[in-house]
């Protein structure tokens, strides 16, 4: 996260953006209108007709038959074959081709095999087009290949089915590939649309499974209830979230979202795939339905709860304080009380520790303890199966709900969560979450260490898009039904890689979305609102093109990039800040900039791909993220100097020197105690733990620095990493090994990351530094 632009306000722009945009659906019911005679100023009724004549026009009979038996079906719940059709986007002037879906391979096809993969091509433009379709074969780190093509002529507003003989090429290196079908918008020029076929291609045996790392079941031992929190006794920063008794493995979520009412319609609900890691008689979820921000905080109800399908029960609890020994349902209601610290203190002088942080409504440091002392909201969704789940098992959760989606008021008193674009022509969400509010939109085991996979669902207005993280597997239009009268939109994103809870992304609105392939592998989405004027939409994707470079950069310190995909969404609202969603790098206020893109997509390794094991370690991935600034910096630094390595390493030693003699600020809190206040400050949380790796990249000198980043990578891919799991990992790459080397380092660590130093400088902060650096540099 990157909260450098946290009290900007861009209200009064916004409403120029608004008069500016172009309002999709009146082009689309114009368009319409042209094909199928309807005249102005209709009914609902006529409204309906012209859009059930438009899906005529798309009901092609290729479409309804069957796809490829290696196909996967679309999930249950979703949409029935014979309402399903291609997506109609809103017309456009001009040829607009879209790929719609493409088939999987068979599940074991071979290198040096042929197969047939069927997809779909929708041209939604008033101009015919005719251009190639390309079914690419795509793997991190090497070049796309282009392994099938067939060409396709549409007419405006038609679609069409699609096989494309592919030949997977001999001699495949070992390894996991994407197959991607893409057509350029005007056919043969123009951005591009791309759609992944949702099962990869395994070649070989695959690496090492997520399954290994769900935890060793408990030996039978009597069920009893999972925990309520996934924090230690005493922890003061957010312990009232994450679920203990099970391991999340998958997620799906199906979302049917009005964008201008910004409401969840029936049949949204979360399918949640776990296994149990004891014998579970109950369990829980974290689920905030309404908050104190009664005007942008949620407004949600659960209508049901099943257990394996079968109906179980369920209620809201406050939550506890992690470790209360008198257990989760303890009548003390000192047991249940909000505090930015242990003890909660508060005006009752609580002395135990907190079991919530406060839900600040202003940001006023003078309001920070306000609510210290107050009752925790019951956001713990518990839930009774029927029967026991015994120790080792699968077990599948769905939970049904509806209502409006919001922000969380933080421990700070900044918002994020789900932010409403409500503006005329423009409607919609726009999703950035970090540290909790995921559970401002959905229930789900929210702890940054749970990181299970994903696939969403959403359905949405006609010419609405939705955004999730990891690849676009397919976008297909709904006859109107009860939900959506006008029609609607399903739009399927996979994210094959586990996703910690504050990195899910679900932006849904009038966002244009395209594609890049990239000569290293991977898929570049790019999303900006519609509403942005174009001239900055312009320099918004100036930036956002250059984030494969940034990628390529990173990728020289932090080893092979760790996801199929990376993108960035740049929405209307005023979030206070950006942030690192997983492969969707979130921009707030309409606007990117290059220095915080290089954080953004720092975290993609660190914090995404390795997360923190609890919040008092997001200084780790922010010292992180604030090193990538640094070395975008340093790197301007060797070119401004004609290419020369030692201009880079002297923009490092400067910048650790400056920022080492910056203000008290940086070290009279310690990084790894932060407090919900204080989380995200930008001295303890970014710069001192930033300039920290400075010295310890030069303490290990660079290569071995890079090796140790590349080791951790690797050791806790797609998991969360604790404090002394990294500690040990840096120490295992110092270059004399020696137990007062060790020693040294040790209390390099500490020193940086764990001590609280009264004010006034000089000695009153970190002495071990690094070899040339200002203070005492490394000595063992
Ligand atoms: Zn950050």
């Amino acid at each position: 996260m990157c909260r450098v632009t946290r009290k900007r306000r861009a209200a009064s722009a916004l409403t120029v953006m608004a008069s500016r945009f172009r309002d999709r659906r009146s082009a689309i019911r114009r368009s319409i209108a042209r094909r199928c005679t309807a005249t102005k100023g209709e009914s609902a009724m006529k409204t309906l007709r012209r859009l059930s004549c438009l899906a005529g026009m798309l009901l092609l009979p290729s479409l309804f038959a069957p796809l490829g038996a290696d196909a996967r079906p679309l999930p249950a719940g979703s949409l029935a074959p014979l309402s399903s059709l291609l997506m109609p986007l809103p017309s456009v002037v001009g040829a607009h081709l879209i790929m719609s879906r493409l088939s999987s391979a068979p599940q074991h096809a071979r290198a040096g095999h042929v197969y047939v993969l069927h997809g779909s091509v929708v041209n939604d433009g008033s101009a015919a087009a005719r251009g190639p379709v390309v079914v690419h074969l795509l793997r991190v780190g090497t070049r796309p290949l282009a392994i099938g093509r067939t060409v396709v002529g549409l007419a405006a507003h038609d679609s069409t089915d699609v096989g494309v003989r592919i030949r997977l090429p001999r001699g495949l290196h070992n390894g996991s590939y994407t197959l991607v079908a893409c057509v350029q918008r005007a056919g043969r020029s123009g951005k591009l649309g791309c759609v992944t076929a949702e099962r990869h291609l395994q070649i070989g045996p695959r690496s090492r499974t997520r399954a290994a790392r769900v935890s060793a079941a408990a030996p039978s031992a009597a069920c009893s209830s999972g925990a309520h929190s996934l924090s230690p006794f005493g922890a003061h920063v957010y312990p009232e979230t994450g679920n203990g008794g099970y391991t999340s493995l998958h997620t799906d979520v199906y979302l049917n979202y009005d964008t201008a009412s910004n409401l969840f319609l029936p049949g949204t609900h979360v399918v949640l795939s776990n296994q149990a890691t004891q014998c579970l008689t109950d369990f829980s979820l974290d689920f905030e339905r309404t908050s104190p921000n009664t005007k942008d905080g949620p407004d949600l109800t659960v209508g049901s709860v099943l257990v394996n399908g079968q109906p179980a029960s369920f209620t809201f609890v406050q939550p506890t304080y992690p470790g209360d020994p008198n257990g989760q349902n303890d009548p003390d209601p000192r047991a249940h009380e909000a505090g930015q610290l242990n003890p909660v203190g508060g005006p009752d002088n609580n002395p135990l520790p907190p079991a919530c942080s406060p839900e600040l409504l202003s940001t006023n440091p003078n309001k920070q303890f306000d609510l210290d002392g107050t009752q925790c909201p019951a956001n713990k969704l518990v839930i009774t199966p029927s029967s026991a789940i015994p120790s080792g098992a699968s077990f599948v959760v769905e939970v049904d709900y509806t209502g409006r989606p919001g922000v969380h008021n933080d421990g700070d008193g900044t918002t994020e969560g789900w932010f409403r674009i409500s503006q005329q022509n423009d409607a919609g969400g726009f999703v950035t979450t970090e540290p909790v509010a995921t559970e401002d939109w959905m229930p789900l085991n929210n702890h940054p260490s749970s990181k299970p996979t994903y696939d969403f669902y959403d359905t949405v207005p006609l010419g609405k898009t939705a955004i999730g993280n990891g690849e676009l597997v397919s976008q297909l239009a709904n006859l109107p039904d009860a939900n959506f009268p006008g029609g609607s939109t399903t739009w399927h994103w996979h994210s094959p890689e586990g996703i910690a809870s504050y990195l899910v992304e679900n932006s849904i609105g009038s966002y244009d979305l395209s594609v890049r392939l990239s000569s290293s592998g991977i898929q570049y989405y790019e999303a900006q609102d519609l509403a942005i004027p174009k001239p900055k939409a312009a320099a918004n994707k100036a930036i956002m093109d250059m984030q494969e470079d940034i990628l390529n950069f990173q990728s020289a310190f932090n080893g092979t990039y760790p996801f199929t995909t990376d993108g960035v969404v740049i929405g209307v609202p005023a979030a206070s800040f950006e942030e690192e969603m997983q492969t969707k790098i979130t921009f707030a206020n309409g606007k990117i900039d290059l220095q915080t893109l290089h954080h953004e997509n720092m975290h993609q390794w660190w914090g995404d791909n390795v997360s923190e094991a609890n919040y008092n370690l997001t200084f780790f991935k922010e010292g992180l993220a604030t090193l990538g600034e640094y070395f975008f910096i340093a790197a301007n630094a060797q070119a401004a100097a004609g290419g020369s390595a030692a201009a880079f390493e002297q923009s490092l030693v400067n910048t650790f020197n400056t920022v080492y003699a910056g203000s008290d600020l940086l070290w009279t809190g310690a990084p790894s105690d932060p407090r919900p206040y204080t989380l995200f400050s930008g001295s303890k949380t970014y710069r001192r733990p930033g300039i920290a790796y400075i010295a310890l990249r030069l303490i290990l000198g660079p290569a071995n620095f890079n090796a140790a980043f590349q080791q951790i990578q690797s050791t806790y891919r797609q998991w969360s990493v604790s404090e002394a799991q990294l500690e040990s990992a840096f120490e295992s790459f110092l270059p004399v090994p020696s137990a007062s080397c060790r020693a040294r380092l040790g209390q390099f660590f500490t020193e940086w990351w764990d001590t609280v130093y009264p004010p006034g400088g000089g000695a009153n902060r970190p002495q071990i530094t690094g070899p040339g650096l200002d203070g005492g540099g490394f000595h063992c």
